[in-house]
């Protein structure tokens, strides 16, 4: 019966690693962010209010679920969600908790955001 359940287990580890990527409010932000396209960290510093070492800490669980890519463009670094299929779970989270499903530009602006795409 052991076996059984190792199985089991081995069927649905793969949806428990995308929940696994998704189980953080950081996480989920930066998924929000990225929802119109690539932007750099420093972008999402700026929306965030957060440090870059912490930011940079979530968008490596993000990219080692296989969720968003990075590039290196001069001295920024962009991201961009290679899996567009994700958000329609935090689509279907939004319906399940009843609260927007865009929610980072109601949060904080971008204000005083150096990134590039911010000072054209
Ligand atoms: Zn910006």
């Amino acid at each position: 019966m052991i076996a059984a359940k190792d199985q089991t287990a081995d069927v649905y580890q793969p949806q428990a690693d995308i929940c696994r990527a998704l189980n953080h409010p950081v996480r989920l932000a930066i998924l929000d962010i990225l929802r119109d396209g690539e932007q750099c960290v420093c972008h999402m510093e700026a929306m965030l209010g957060l440090r870059q070492a912490y930011i940079s800490q979530h968008l490596m669980v993000l990219r080692d679920a296989g969720l968003v890519e990075d590039r290196r463009d001069g001295w920024n670094v962009f991201y961009r969600v290679t899996r567009r299929e994700v958000y329609k779970v935090t689509d279907a989270m939004s319906t399940l908790t009843g609260q927007p499903a865009r929610q980072i530009a109601h949060v904080r602006s971008a204000a005083d955001c150096p990134c590039p795409k911010c000072n054209i």
